[in-house]
């Protein structure tokens, strides 16, 4: 009994003593400057950093660094490693859709997977059995799952870098997907803190959608997202991001939904960039 007692103490000081150094190695992962390495590629392949209010950018860098130090990044379909430059890039891009969200971002997510280019994905097509949400524009550049993993192409996603401005974006698009998945129905209303503004989006979203359906010249939406509302969420938030000023322009109703469930105004970024970011 008294050799029992013993293990048991000894094994709970080694418990705690391992779980110190880990809150520790934490704790000094936040607390460090956020590399200027990262700075570089982010500048490089997230348009939206050089831009982004000084005012958000701690926030985003710790984002950014949660995402890193929570997220499993896989290489698949022939890709040899995800590089530094790769995750990097894609925590960006998802990061800005959490930055000033608040609460724990992407809780539900565990892994990312990352193919060379488009890929295919084995069997039919499964709405919700499978937790198969998306399949994108028959290509499958991106993928967005409910049991915890999201799925790009990465030439795919450096194409939309090299065309930012045209209203695409894969992962914001996935990650959209993954917010929308939030409360465990991908079904194109968004967890709004306000039971107002859900109603306000139910009613709004589901004119615009027949209005991109419909083909009117006014709307700038990707025409992808008059397949299901969840697609049109998901198409929203990449014009939302990519092109701000024409969004609030031309949809001002989804605009001023978006800027309230993310606590953005990205139309205005523009206009704040100071000379404090690193060229
Ligand atoms: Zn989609």
């Amino acid at each position: 009994m008294i050799l029992f007692s013993a293990v048991f103490a000894l094994a709970v000081v080694v418990f705690l003593a391992v779980s110190l150094r880990a809150k520790r190695r934490r704790e000094r992962y936040f607390a460090a400057p956020f590399p200027q390495e990262w700075e570089k590629i982010l500048l490089r392949n997230v348009p939206a950093y050089a831009i982004l209010p000084n005012t958000l950018r701690e926030k985003y860098h710790r984002r950014i660094k949660e995402f890193l130090s929570e997220k499993t990044f896989e290489a698949c379909g022939g890709l040899k490693s995800v590089s530094d430059e790769m995750a990097l890039t894609i925590a960006g891009h998802a990061s800005l859709l959490s930055v000033n969200r608040s609460g724990t971002a992407w809780s539900s997510l565990h892994s990312v997977l990352v193919y060379p280019r488009a890929f295919a994905a084995p069997g039919e097509e499964s709405e919700t059995e499978g937790g198969l949400v998306a399949r994108e524009r028959g290509t499958r550049d991106g993928e967005s799952w409910t049991h915890g993993s999201v799925v790009f192409s990465w030439q795919r996603i450096a194409r939309d870098i090299a065309l930012h401005g045209n209203g695409q974006n894969v992962v914001i698009h996935e990650f959209a997907h993954q917010l929308d998945s939030d409360d465990g129905i991908t079904g194109g209303c968004p967890a709004f803190s306000e039971l107002s503004d859900v109603r306000a989006w139910q009613n709004i979203a589901a004119r615009e959608l027949e209005r991109l359906r419909s083909g009117d010249a006014g709307t700038i939406l990707d025409e992808y997202g008059a397949e299901n509302p969840a697609e049109f969420f998901a198409v929203s938030v990449e014009a939302f991001f990519e092109q701000p000023i024409e969004t609030k322009r031309a949809h001002p109703e989804i605009y001023a939904l978006l800027s309230r469930l993310f606590s953005l105004d990205p139309a205005t970024w523009e206009d704040e960039r100071t000379p404090n970011v690193p060229i």
